[in-house]
């Protein structure tokens, strides 16, 4: 994955959007509030602010980068070809992805950022729910690892569903939610089938 200097105007030709810079603003507006009463970084140490694997980061949404100048001096910047990452098949462009040196300005910490650690859901009937991220949290997150330890504020699970129900009406990222809905099928269903032994 090649990085670019952030000071250095380069724009790929990313993945488009459907939503505007507004639409985002509104996005991040509604999650502005904590998953926990507490902040949920003194259980793990901010473990998912942390470098906790050499080149860890995050992946913008199609249309995010209107949130960013790219000469923020927190992140650096690459982009990968979605064709050959774990996307769906009609992300046919450029992603960006980002990291950070664990110490963003907190009002520009970018939706993934802000929903974590839950992920917006697609029923096979194609209804939007939120769940625990037990694609990507289950190994480090607390939070999904003992959630009767650590349930979630209501208020979190509503304004994390708001936020989907607006960035969904893109379709390319329904597409993806639709994509990562069906992995999450998957594991759960592996995990019971580990339960009960088949
Ligand atoms: S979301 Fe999970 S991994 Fe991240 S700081 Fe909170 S408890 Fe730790
Ligand atoms: S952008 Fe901010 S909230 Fe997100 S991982 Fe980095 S330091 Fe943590």
């Amino acid at each position: 994955m090649k990085e670019y200097d952030n000071r250095k105007l380069f724009r790929p030709n990313l993945v488009p959007s459907t939503l505007s810079k507004q639409d985002f603003e509104k996005v991040y507006a509604l999650l502005d509030v904590t998953p926990l009463e507490f902040d949920c970084g003194t259980l793990c140490g901010k473990l998912c602010c942390r470098e906790y694997e050499p080149g860890v980061g995050m992946y913008l949404l199609p249309g995010e980068e209107q949130m960013f100048s790219m000469e923020e001096p927190w992140l650096r910047w690459a982009f990968v070809k979605a064709g050959e990452h774990d996307f769906p098949p009609d992300w046919k462009d450029d992603v960006a992805f980002i990291m950070c040196n664990s110490d963003c300005p907190r009002d520009k910490r970018p939706v993934q950022c802000r929903t974590f650690p839950l992920m917006p859901y697609l029923t096979p009937e194609g209804e939007l729910q939120v769940k625990l991220d037990a694609l990507s949290g289950i190994l480090i997150c607390p939070l999904v690892k003992q959630p009767h330890t650590y349930p979630l504020k209501p208020e979190f699970y509503t304004a994390v569903l708001s936020a989907w129900r607006i960035l969904i009406r893109d379709p390319l990222i329904r597409s993806d939610v639709w994509r990562q809905s069906r992995l999450l099928d998957q594991e759960e269903s592996s995990v019971w089938r580990g339960l009960l032994g088949r």
